[in-house]
């Protein structure tokens, strides 16, 4: 499965600013896909943007893998180039 490109989600401003890659995606418990980038503190520092997710698999194709995302779960990787793992939040 694929993203529809004028899909929404939200982003980290690093992202946004094409600052880092997007490393970490999280499908939130309301069914939202968040991108992060590869600082842990991010997520709660940082203040999100919305954005076209068209914007994200252009610069990364394997960003569509992470349509199959159930709430409540995420995915990682540590380089732009490295595999996805995927992971539960508790
Ligand atoms: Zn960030």
């Amino acid at each position: 499965m694929e993203f529809n490109d004028n899909y929404g989600v939200y982003v980290c401003p690093h992202v946004f600013n094409k600052e880092s890659p997007a490393l970490v995606g999280i499908r939130d418990p309301e069914g939202d896909w968040q991108f992060f980038c590869d600082d842990e503190d991010c997520p709660e520092n940082s203040e999100p943007h919305l954005i076209c997710v068209g914007h994200l698999t252009k610069a990364d194709p394997t960003i569509n893998e992470l349509t199959c995302l159930k709430p409540g779960s995420f995915a990682q990787k540590i380089h732009a180039n490295a595999d996805w793992e995927y992971g539960e939040f508790e």
